[in-house]
């Protein structure tokens, strides 16, 4: 493991998310390089300054009042017990990370749009670990499609955006949503970005939904039924540049 994996890997690892595998690599990593090791001890730091009694308060009445009245109202479609749960809150000091939870919960039938965002980032980051970037490495658009041949139940879309400043990279299969999916790889200067693209649920296409992933962004499009997950390190803006090229 070098320095990069380690600091991709430093922030879950403080969190208690990284397999066992993972998580024994980074350790041996972290007993030989000082750097990491000094990294690793401020993302502790950090995470003991975010805990302090001072930085926690009780949600406001208004606030519970509104959770109530949306969890009520959407209680008849959504998935049970969300209520329930949302009742329990009730006894629970609030830290930053349940507002931010708060945020999500808000937004009904996100759950599961909520998942993809993790799994996708985590795919992500797996990715720019152990070389496995590409399974085929090339910017030309007619070696890379053809390479998903029979590997996929579908044919993605591949094209290079060179000229737009998003030269293609290569591809390689992914798994996400429990379906094998393509992952088209894609670079902006330094930064690469991942396009998972697998066919659309449903043919409503022009939704969008833009999340936040451990300091990685996360786009979800549908564009002519197919549906596109950008993942990348690379701003929002630039990403939503590249998401418009698909649409051309
Ligand atoms: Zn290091």
């Amino acid at each position: 493991m070098n320095c990069a994996e380690s600091r991709l890997l430093l922030h879950a690892h403080a969190d208690g998310e990284l397999d066992v595998a993972n998580s024994l690599q980074l350790e041996r990593h972290l007993k030989t390089c000082a750097a990491c090791a000094a990294e690793k001890k401020s993302v502790h730091s950090l995470k003991a300054a975010l805990r302090q009694p001072s930085l926690r308060y009780d949600a406001p009445d208004s606030l519970r009042k509104e959770v109530r009245r949306i969890a009520r109202a959407s209680a008849n479609d959504t998935r049970p017990g969300l209520f329930q749960s949302l009742l329990l809150w009730k006894s629970l000091a609030f830290g930053a990370t349940a507002v931010a939870l708060f945020a999500i919960v808000l937004r009904p039938g996100s759950s599961e749009q909520d998942q993809l965002a993790s799994e996708a980032a985590a795919r992500h980051v797996r990715s720019l670990m152990a070389d496995h970037l590409t399974d085929v490495a090339s910017s030309d658009q007619h070696t890379v499609k053809p390479w998903f041949n029979g590997k996929l139940d579908f044919a993605p879309d591949v094209k290079d955006f060179a000229a737009e400043g998003f030269p293609l990279v290569g591809g390689r299969l992914d798994y996400l949503k429990g379906r094998p999916v393509a992952a088209l790889v894609y670079r902006r200067n330094k930064h690469f970005i991942n396009v998972f693209v697998w066919p659309a649920g449903h043919t409503g296409s022009g939704r969008v939904a833009i999340e936040h992933r451990r300091g990685y962004s996360v786009i979800n499009r549908e564009i002519n039924e197919s549906h596109y997950c950008l993942v990348s390190d690379l701003n929002e803006k630039e990403m939503a540049e590249l998401a418009n090229l698909f649409e051309r």
